[in-house]
């Protein structure tokens, strides 16, 4: 694999210069300002009795890093940048996974390795099957199916964690829209909707956090209806004999 290699992916790049995608690399300033105001969240509930959730810090990092990543393969747009614009992305959604099985679904480490383990089985299984009409966009959609099919098993348990899943797995749905849409409305709007993408996917990430930071069992910061359901998924993990 050539790293130096040249990569023109999208329609507002029409040279090689390093700011020929303006609005596809500044765009990812939203992930830095996701990732800041999930930190302050962080903060403020570290500060109650929840304490430090190292696992929502090291994932606050993360979105940080995408954002990074992803300006450097906007703006140097060769292979090695893709890499570093695709490497924090799987990251995040790997761990998250993980933790969202741990977590939302209550389940033991190791069955939560295990769900994992079958999403990467089946991932590219779903990404191929996904190729028509997704294109390139095809291997996000395993992501999108794990949003909506978790938010699905975790309704019953917690209606508050289901319905918030299924929602930003909507909101993901729509990114995702944005970004097939960069190439076929090109000739009509010559700067793509692809920054479109990274400001949709910056609240989605926003959410994920807001929801796993405000979802810990015994959270008292601000969200009321967080703290409600705080308390419930408490008493359950309680029940459960592992509060996490
Ligand atoms: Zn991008």
């Amino acid at each position: 694999m050539e790293l130096h290699q040249a990569i023109d992916a999208y329609c507002e790049r029409v040279g090689a210069a390093f700011w020929a995608e303006p609005l596809n690399a500044v765009s990812n300033g939203a992930f830095l300002i996701a990732a800041v105001v999930a930190f302050v969240l962080w903060r403020r509930a570290a500060r109650g009795t929840s304490g430090p959730d190292v696992y929502a810090l090291a994932l606050i990092a993360l979105v940080a890093v995408v954002g990074a990543g992803s300006f450097l393969f906007h703006t140097f747009a060769v292979r090695w940048a893709a890499l570093a614009d695709v490497i924090p992305i799987a990251l995040f959604i790997h761990a998250y996974l993980l933790l969202a099985l741990k977590r939302y679904l209550a389940l033991s480490w190791g069955r939560a390795g295990l769900g994992l383990l079958a999403f990467l089985a089946l991932s590219p299984l779903i990404g191929w099957m996904a190729q028509f009409p997704f294109g390139s966009s095809s291997s996000y959609v395993p992501a999108a199916a794990a949003l909506y099919g978790v938010g699905g098993l975790a309704w019953r348990r917690d209606p508050t964690v289901g319905k918030s899943l299924i929602g930003i797995g909507a909101l993901f749905s729509l990114s995702l829209a944005w970004r097939m849409a960069d190439e076929p409305l090109c000739s009509v709007w010559p700067v793509g909707t692809h920054f479109m993408w990274h400001i949709f996917n910056a609240i989605v990430l926003f959410l994920l956090l807001r929801l796993l930071i405000c979802r810990k069992p015994g959270y008292t910061g601000g969200s009321k209806q967080f703290q409600e359901t705080s308390r419930t998924g408490s008493r359950i993990e309680k029940s459960n004999g592992s509060p996490f």
